[in-house]
């Protein structure tokens, strides 16, 4: 039983370093060796049998194995167990796909913007009517609780809808002349072939944030999903594929990161690149950019500030406090950091939000009432232990947690750690975890450059009754989005995105439209001539 469980621990560790650049060759293997493991077998057959099981990249609208057939392995982060084997693609299948979006993107973006709006609106649907397949998928690869899956298929469909709409709404401007005999115009136009890298933490929603704006603009789509939740984002470009989305329209490639990502930073034909991912990756990306000049937008890490005033309402603080920092295990980039309560009400709330904490079911993301599920594999669990680690070296608290779950594998015990000092790893990087860090603080002062004081810009969240406070502390908050009384406040209607460190640009709502447009001013001269 041990060994079996060191086994797979191992898996996954390898499967981790794949997929942080070092390619492991003992991790690659033939297409013979395909298998799926015995206990999920039942539901990969099910997937299947929808067509929705899909371990193949897509380029021009054709499933393609890796052109050497090398593959890499799809982990269940619950159990270790193999639940597929996809291809490990490199910059030979992207270019290929590179070329297949650039051959596609004439006739895609001289569709009208309503036959553009109805393949969007059909792919919608069909996400909509399989979402608990797709939910299945999440948990299966990713780990998030099945409820919480289903309500990322929503959620990831929910911009496949909205980018439906606003397809028709791609509004050019006339601009008052400051000549009589001229008229000038502005007119919008897709920026052409993008490249969109995607994280594990949400396998369909990370891709649905870009592609649906891309593909609503008249763009093409290059799509590297993270090498450890691949198929989710196959099984959204095969329904992609049965809504009618041309072939080469939208293309998906994964497997050797940093060749995927070179190559698609090396075309001159790719002329955007979107990504969500760590800062390091972010960084990277911006300056291969440079090369040829492309537009990026970035989606980067965060240290989520919350901060809970002696005005609070308890109940609301600790409500809010704990869906901003347990959603996903603690896996997102805009959970809760960090969590800044004033010292009226510091205890009270520590020992109120440690009770909800203790609450919190953890265990396999399939089985009934579970609300944390696994963290992503060994190497992030290392990460959350060392962090704990430095906190309890430097004097913090373990109030609730603060070790490894009975369960094993990569469940973490849900944690709450008080006295969080500033020097502390805890409160100065993403722990991405299901550990809440809590701070002191006396004044509103104090609290805003505590909340500040980092690089990252992301999300920051407040707790507190008094009206003029609320606007005051959210402009003074170095950050994009400010959640004020609530803990969950992505939507897509509303812009997403950070400052400094934590990214540029903004994805969701009509802004996140202008990512993927071009501006051409129009000059026409010569108007008096009858
Ligand atoms: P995380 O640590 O959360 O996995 P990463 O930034 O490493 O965040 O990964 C986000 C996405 O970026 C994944 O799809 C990953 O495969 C991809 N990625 C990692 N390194 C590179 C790289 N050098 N070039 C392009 N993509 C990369």
């Amino acid at each position: 039983m041990k060994v079996a469980r060191l086994a797979r621990m191992a898996a996954m560790a390898r499967n981790k370093l794949l997929c942080s650049s070092h390619l492991a060759s003992m991790h690659i293997s033939t297409p013979t060796s395909r298998q799926i493991s015995m206990k999920t077998e039942g539901l990969t057959a099910r997937l299947n049998s929808a067509g929705l099981l899909r371990t193949q990249g897509l380029i021009g609208g054709k499933w393609t194995d890796a052109y050497d057939g090398k593959t890499i392995q799809v982990l269940n982060p619950a159990t270790g167990e193999v639940v597929a084997d996809v291809p490990c693609m490199g910059g030979k299948e992207t270019n290929d796909a590179i070329s297949s979006a650039h051959d596609a993107f004439y006739s895609w973006s001289n569709l009208t913007c309503t036959e553009r709006s109805k393949h969007l609106r059909t792919w919608y649907n069909l996400l909509i009517s399989h979402k608990e397949e797709l939910g299945q998928l999440i948990t299966l690869e990713q780990g998030k609780p099945l409820k919480e899956a289903i309500g990322e298929v929503n959620y990831g469909a929910s911009f496949i809808e909205f980018f439906a709409e606003e397809a028709k709404r791609v509004y050019g401007d006339i601009i008052p002349a400051t000549l009589g005999d001229r008229r000038l115009l502005v007119l919008k136009q897709p920026v052409g072939v993008v490249g969109a890298i995607t994280p594990w933490n949400f396998p369909l929603a990370m891709i649905t944030r870009k592609v649906g704006p891309a593909l609503a603009c008249g763009c093409t789509v290059v799509i590297k999903p993270s090498e450890l939740t691949p198929l989710t984002a196959l099984a959204a470009a095969e329904l992609a594929l049965q809504a009618g989305i041309p072939p080469g329209v939208l293309n998906v490639v994964m497997g050797n990161a940093p060749d995927i990502g070179n190559a698609l930073l090396a075309s001159s034909q790719v002329r955007k690149i979107t990504f969500t991912g760590s800062t390091a990756v972010g960084k990277k990306l911006m300056e291969g950019a440079a090369g040829t000049v492309k537009r990026v937008s970035l989606e980067l890490g965060g240290n989520a500030p919350c901060i809970i005033f002696d005005d609070a309402d308890l109940d609301v603080a600790v409500k809010g406090s704990l869906a901003a920092k347990f959603r996903n295990s603690g896996q997102t980039c805009v959970c809760a950091n960090r969590l800044i309560v004033q010292e009226g009400i510091y205890d009270k709330f520590a020992e109120a939000f440690s009770k909800a904490v203790q609450n919190l079911q953890v265990g396999d993301g399939f089985s009934e009432g579970v609300v944390q599920g696994p963290l992503i594999n060994e190497s992030a669990v290392q990460k959350v232990e060392s962090f704990v680690q430095d906190a309890i070296s430097k004097g913090a608290k373990v109030l609730l947690g603060g070790k490894r779950h009975s369960l094993g594998m990569t469940f973490y015990e849900p944690t709450v750690i008080g006295d969080v000092k500033s020097e502390m790893i805890l409160s100065r990087e993403e722990v991405f975890g299901p550990v809440a860090p809590l701070m002191r603080f006396k004044t509103e002062e104090e609290a805003i450059s505590i909340a500040n004081n980092t690089n990252a810009g992301l999300a920051a969240y407040i707790f507190t009754n008094n009206i003029q406070r609320s606007w005051r502390v959210t402009e003074a908050l170095e950050y994009g989005l400010v959640g004020v009384n609530e803990g969950l406040i992505s939507t897509e209607v509303a812009p997403f995105g950070g400052v400094k460190q934590s990214g540029i640009g903004r994805e969701g709502s009509k802004y996140g439209m202008d990512e993927y447009l071009e501006l051409k001013y129009v000059c026409l001269g010569d108007m008096n001539r009858k």
